[in-house]
């Protein structure tokens, strides 16, 4: 079966330039992809075609070469002298896998807004996503917030409408590359490719830069943004504000911000996930007697806990659900509080007068951990004489 004309098969008159290609190549790509065709049994063969003589016409030295030597331009064994240059054999490229990501990456392109020039262009062109730190306390974790937040980022040039060009005229096809974006350039016996000089990559040049931005499309701003922070945040979270990053070179798509959130730490809990752990400090009588204490919790508010008798320093008591919310709802921690019982200071002569007697009549008493040390320490020193 003979070959269709390349021309023929994009729909477009012989000469056509770069633009006119492009387009008639999206139309046609989207009128027969795969997932639109499901029942037309020939779209899958018209689809790789389409693809094949938009990949031999887009690039300027394969086109010159077609227009001169039509399908006789790509025949032939791999390297070697071929018009083409640098490239495959034309039967590997045309096969079906790559065709379709080629086709995909181009109608991302357009779903995202992109303008001007296809595929991998798109991409150099899009902004960088940005990082912004921002410190939470505690209590708007556990709460979740609304924060308002100065973002230095680069936005689209209200003068030239983000073209780049003064009066938002529409950029055009940059000459050095034919709107490549890449140069190739003779290397001892390679061909080697290059992003072109004259546009970055971008394949469009501006003819009268825009003023205001010098021909980038986009300037230096301080953006006031408002975040929502959902309880449950911890240090290391990301928000991800879709949109929110820098705006592309020359109305390129605009990059993604995240947020990293980092939690202080706070005076009186430590967190660990969604549990938090408080210090409490007792009396000594309120840990030998029992009583009831009260801790402050997270919420501002306040819970009354009963100390037992006896308590030693370090005893672990657990109060559920006092601590945080997990992040999307999924329950809520515990509070831990940890006694740590205090030695008086600054006694009065009647307490101390009070202290001593109480030690004359408890020698020793029963408390279970100095018995407990006295006993082992006595069988040290009996060890030893022995
Ligand atoms: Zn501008
Ligand atoms: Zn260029």
């Amino acid at each position: 079966m003979a070959k269709r004309d390349f021309y023929e098969v994009l729909g477009v008159a012989r000469g056509a330039d770069a633009d006119e290609l492009k387009k008639a190549y999206r139309r046609k790509a989207k009128e027969l992809h795969p997932d639109r065709n499901s029942d037309n049994p020939d779209a899958e063969a018209q689809f790789k075609e389409v693809n094949e003589a938009y990949d031999a016409l887009k690039d300027p030295e394969r086109k010159a070469a077609y227009d001169r030597f039509g399908h006789a331009a790509f025949e032939g064994g791999m390297g070697g002298g071929r018009p083409g240059g640098a490239r495959g054999g034309f039967g590997q490229q045309g096969d079906f896998a790559s065709a379709f990501s080629d086709v995909f990456d181009d109608l991302f392109g357009d779903f995202m807004g992109g303008r001007g020039g296809a595929g991998g262009r798109q991409r150099a062109a899009r902004g960088s996503d940005l990082r912004y730190n921002l410190q939470i306390p505690l209590e708007d974790a556990f709460t979740g917030s609304q924060k308002q937040i100065q973002v230095p980022t680069a936005v689209a040039c209200g003068s030239c409408g983000g073209t780049g060009a003064e009066g938002g005229a529409e950029p055009v096809t940059c000459p050095t590359c034919s709107g490549m974006g890449k140069v190739r350039a003779q290397q001892g016996f390679f061909t080697v490719e290059r992003v072109c000089p004259t546009c970055s990559g971008v394949g469009q040049i501006v003819k009268n830069p825009c003023n205001e931005c010098g021909g980038a499309g986009r300037i230096e701003k301080n953006r006031s943004l408002s975040v929502n922070i959902p309880a449950g945040v911890e240090t290391g979270t990301r928000i991800r504000l879709a949109g929110e990053g820098e705006a592309g070179l020359r109305g390129g798509p605009t990059g993604d911000l995240y947020i990293f959130i980092d939690v202080a730490e706070h005076d009186l809990f430590q967190r660990d996930g969604a549990h938090l752990y408080c210090s409490v400090p007792v009396s000594v009588t309120t840990a030998a007697l029992g009583g009831d204490i009260e801790v402050p919790t997270i919420d501002g508010g306040r819970s009354r806990v009963k100390v037992p008798a006896g308590s030693q320093s370090g005893r672990q008591m657990r109060l559920r659900s006092k601590g945080m919310p997990a992040l999307r709802g999924a329950g809520t921690g515990d509070m831990f509080i940890e006694l740590s019982v205090e030695t008086p200071v600054s006694l009065t002569s009647r307490q101390k007068e009070l202290l001593r007697e109480f030690e004359k009549i408890g020698e020793e008493a029963n408390n279970p951990n100095s018995s407990n040390f006295f006993r082992k320490v006595r069988s040290f020193w009996d060890g030893m004489k022995g």
